[in-house]
């Protein structure tokens, strides 16, 4: 038996047979042909091209409604073959090389690959993976080895080094019930797959896939992160009864799903979600939430900067699944854990601390008023709201409000319909706003407090970083301070206060964000059903009694200590 700790990324608990899944890495030589062959190649790489896309509209087809975002990614990278761009760019390496179409595909396509993966941005270096994909399927017709889809007879949980999107999309309607890889993260397509397939999930395993062979039995704790490798007997048993467990909380939590999120004494809490993907708004849905309280758009930053209608097609998209509940949309937050060094095309000796987010919109001005531009226009379609991200002084909040004021005349000179007022908000996630929020609340609509980056810059400590990991504490007694002195400032002013950072996902805060006055929380999808079951078993009054405990400690050992004896008494014993 061997325990493997690796992120959590989909809940739930699998005990099945291992199938290991082996990289087809395909090598490619170095080869060249004749003048006289060089339009032969160019039409074998078109077809080759065509056959692969036609092989996707095969799979998106089979894969129907529930598995939208599997779709999703086989529609990208069916549009990716289908590019203008790379077809040109092969063709002239294979008119101007002479290259075959197998060697000049692998140049391009390795030379995307590489772009991808040296951005800083954990999100946006993932998706070399989905270059790495389209290779191979490319790569695959060009040399006339057509893949055949892996077909399982029994449950299975699928073991990788790395599991290509469209080798998790192909495997979802077979017998996977758990997914254990050795790369990714959070915002891995693993991930985001495996949350919307309801298999539990962990990925971050570094070596796993080297430790196991088929046949072994593997346990997956997609609420822990461990992996257990061929379990004892009392192992086995414990997780047995986890799962069993696990499985009938889940199913309870499916019939409260339009149950509202209230307490006893009859205080109701908004809960919305945090989305990345504009397919995620259905799965939102799913889960209860009330609307999206914060899309991070910076995922349609990925091939570049996007246009106007890029933006408007993904939010329009967004807003018309909300069916009239509201849409938040945030500006750009590129930079540091978002990084992409190209937008701003020099090295930044700190990203945290750089040209980012925010301050990289105020400068790229047009990249900054083609995203409002749309967010605007969608605006006649339903609920809107515009959130900026990384707000650290109120002459930053007034050149973008005057920016937008700026898009709307211009769009209005245009003649395009809008809503008559689009609500503009900030993030609270510099402590410098947030020391003088009691200013800034007559200048906004709203605020939204990101913890994940408060907590990060008020105790300045690095979020990504596992060394310092043990200072990242959420409940240190200045950040408790920090939020009080938000939800004063807002109640003062009688504007919307929510919270959309992480911490509001974890069990163990909930009781304490109630207490110190939060009504609205924006949080992760599947986290929705048992943050509601928290809130629903108790009252505002206990709340408020944790808050002002948390709010008295000297320490968030304290804090923590306490919170988590509160809340083991309102969930079941495997959180
Ligand atoms: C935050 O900082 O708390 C937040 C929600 O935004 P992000 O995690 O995207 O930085
Ligand atoms: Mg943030």
């Amino acid at each position: 038996m061997e325990t493997i700790k690796g992120i959590p990324v989909s809940p739930g608990i699998s005990i099945a047979e291992v199938a290991l899944l082996r990289s087809d890495n395909l090598r490619i030589h170095r080869r060249f042909v004749a003048k006289e062959d060089v339009e032969s190649e160019v039409r074998r790489f078109e077809q080759a091209a065509r056959k692969a896309s036609r092989d996707l509209e095969v799979q998106i087809a089979d894969l129907g409604e529930e598995l939208m975002i599997a779709a999703q990614v086989l529609q990208t990278h069916r549009d990716m073959l289908n590019d203008p761009g790379l077809h040109s760019d092969v063709i002239s390496r294979i008119r101007d090389n002479k290259f075959t179409a197998a060697y000049a595909s692998s140049i391009v396509l390795g030379e995307y690959h590489d772009r991808f993966e040296q951005m800083e941005s954990e999100y946006l270096s993932e998706r070399s993976h989905d270059i790495r994909d389209i290779e191979r399927q490319l790569l695959t017709r060009i040399l006339g080895k057509r893949r055949k889809p892996r077909v399982f007879r029994e449950n299975v949980t699928v073991v990788a080094h790395n599991l290509t999107p469209s080798q998790t999309a192909s495997m979802a309607k077979e017998m996977v019930v758990g997914f254990a890889v050795d790369v990714g993260g959070r915002t891995s397509h693993t991930a985001i797959l495996a949350r919307a397939l309801q298999v539990p999930a962990v990925v971050g395993l570094k070596d796993a896939s080297r430790k196991v062979v088929n046949g072994d039995t593997l346990v997956i704790d997609g609420y822990t992160g461990e992996v257990v490798v061929n379990p004892d007997k009392k192992t086995l048993a414990r997780y047995r009864r986890k799962a069993r467990y696990s499985e009938k909380f889940y199913n309870q939590l499916q019939e409260e799903i339009s149950w509202p999120a209230e307490t006893i004494d009859g205080h109701e809490i908004t809960l919305s979600a945090n989305i990345e993907l504009h397919e995620e708004v259905a799965t939102a849905l799913e889960w209860g939430a009330k609307g999206i309280g914060l899309y991070r758009t910076e995922f349609l930053y990925d091939q570049g900067f996007p246009d106007e209608d890029l933006h408007f097609k993904a939010y329009r998209k967004a807003v018309k699944a909300l069916r009239g509940r509201e849409l938040v949309i945030r500006t750009l937050d590129a930079g540091a854990d978002k990084f992409h060094e190209e937008f701003v095309g020099f090295e930044e000796p700190n990203p945290f601390l750089g040209c980012r987010s925010i301050r990289l919109c105020l400068q790229e001005q047009g990249m900054f008023r083609s995203q409002l531009r749309a967010a605007l226009r969608v605006s006649v379609f339903g609920p809107v709201k515009i959130m900026l991200p990384m707000i650290s002084t109120i002459e930053e909040l007034r050149s973008a409000k005057s920016i937008i004021a700026e898009v709307r005349d211009e769009l209005e000179a245009e003649g395009v319909e809008m809503a008559p007022r689009v609500p503009v908000g900030i993030m609270v996630e510099v402590p410098s706003i947030a020391l003088i929020i009691d200013r800034v609340a007559d200048e906004v609509d709203f605020f939204s407090i990101g913890t994940n980056d408060l907590v990060q810059y008020s105790l300045a400590v690095d979020r990504v970083n596992e060394h310092v990991a043990h200072l990242y504490q959420p409940s240190h007694p200045g950040i408790l301070r920090l939020i009080g002195e938000v939800i004063v400032a807002s109640n003062r002013a009688g504007i919307q206060v929510s919270i959309c950072g992480e911490m509001c996902s974890e069990p163990a805060y909930v009781l304490l964000l109630m207490g110190l006055g939060l009504r609205h929380f924006s949080l992760s999808p599947i986290a929705i059903p048992t943050v509601k079951r928290i809130i629903r078993q108790v009252t505002m009054k206990e709340a408020v009694e944790v808050a002002e405990q948390c709010l008295g400690a000297e320490q968030s050992s304290e804090s923590e200590e306490f919170l988590a004896r509160r809340t083991s008494k309102l969930l079941p014993d495997f959180f």
